[in-house]
């Protein structure tokens, strides 16, 4: 199976940990493991001296527990929303009952930043929410700018980098930003189950709320101060993370991740351009090429990749519309066969 969706395929010997026994979790060895993958993670998102705490739950489990623990102490939040993850932000506020700006950008287009600031200046929220990159639509945003409009209105902010970690540049600490969330299976390219919440060290002595039993701040952070997890965790899965980061600490960090990402997605779009298919987002991130074909309502290419070759990519909201990741590992041979198959099956212009 060739997969260009999330996790994409993954390295055999993190793979291979998923079939080994299955080790008791409240081990002094079980802690140790746990405070060793928070500390590299800490490192890789540069915020060396904040916290990061590992769920067992998909990336909107993270999302959930950050409007429960903090944006609820908020009085208005603002949330970008670019396609189906801004969207979440903004009805997660709605159903915790977080007034929310609900600040709408075009599928696919970059944020019109004066607007935002103007926005900002005239509305007055406390707490801004965004992607880094907007999976649905392959666009990455500034997170420079943002960060700035946010210092300058004092507005904290809190990022959703769950397809941007290890695939773009992202420095928690320089650019000022207070809590970002990422999962298991985009950039860290390990199975799904996993999300991590990272805080600043600005929120060390924060009150949180305490709105959400399993995803409460307070109580996961005196867990983890010992290396645990107030419920049960996911521990092979927690074993396959510790693993991927120490491999990624020993081949040159994060620099050299968003190196290779970057390039598996140059090499793809240039046969994207070759092949005649509209990359749609204004400013590409690396995890995903997201290209228009001629592909019909009936979802040709995707059933035919399938059908044919154990070929996976993730269609889109739009016929036609494809996503395929660069997350997981593939190499620039596998590319090319990829392009020419999905060339192979779509509907030739009349
Ligand atoms: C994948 C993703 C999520 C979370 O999705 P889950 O299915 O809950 O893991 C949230 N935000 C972004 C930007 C994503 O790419």
């Amino acid at each position: 199976m060739l997969s260009y969706v999330f996790p994409g395929n993954i390295d055999k010997s993190i793979a291979a940990i998923g079939a080994n026994d299955i080790p008791y979790m409240r081990t002094d060895k079980f802690s140790a493991i746990n405070l060793e993958s928070e500390k590299i993670l800490l490192d890789l998102i540069h915020c060396p001296e904040g916290k990061a705490i590992i769920y067992t739950g998909s990336g909107t489990g993270a999302m959930s527990a950050v409007v429960e623990n903090y944006v609820k102490t908020k009085k208005k939040a603002l949330a970008v929303n670019g396609g189906s993850f801004g969207q979440r932000w903004v009805s997660m506020c709605e159903y915790y009952g977080v007034p929310v700006i609900d600040f709408k950008v075009p599928f696919g287009r970059d944020i019109d930043y004066h607007e935002l600031e103007r926005t900002i200046a005239m509305q007055n929220p406390d707490v801004l929410l965004c992607q880094h990159h907007e999976t649905s639509s392959g666009q990455v945003f500034d997170l420079d700018i943002i960060a700035r409009i946010c210092r300058r209105y004092r507005v904290s902010l809190v990022v959703d980098v769950i397809s941007s970690f290890l695939a773009e540049e992202l420095d928690m600490d320089r650019t000022g930003i207070d809590i970002c969330i990422t999962s298991s299976q985009k950039g860290l390219n390990i199975p799904p189950g996993l999300s991590i919440v990272f805080l600043s060290k600005k929120l060390e002595n924060y009150e949180f709320a305490r709105n959400g039993y399993y995803w409460d701040f307070k109580d996961n952070l005196d867990n983890l101060r010992r290396g645990q997890t107030p419920y049960s965790p996911a521990t092979t899965l927690y074993l396959q993370l510790n693993e991927r980061l120490r491999q990624l600490r020993s081949q040159g960090g994060e620099k050299q991740n968003i190196e290779q990402v970057r390039h598996r997605a140059q090499f793809f779009r240039n046969l994207c351009k070759q092949y005649g298919w509209n990359m749609p987002a204004e400013n590409q991130a690396n995890a995903i090429t997201a290209i228009q074909t001629r592909d019909t309502e009936d979802r040709l290419i995707f059933k035919g990749l399938i059908e044919k070759y154990q070929i996976y990519i993730m269609p889109g909201s739009i016929p036609g519309f494809y996503r395929i990741s660069h997350m997981g590992l593939q190499t620039d041979k596998e590319l090319e066969e990829l392009a020419r198959r999905i060339h192979d099956l779509e509907p030739k212009a009349k």
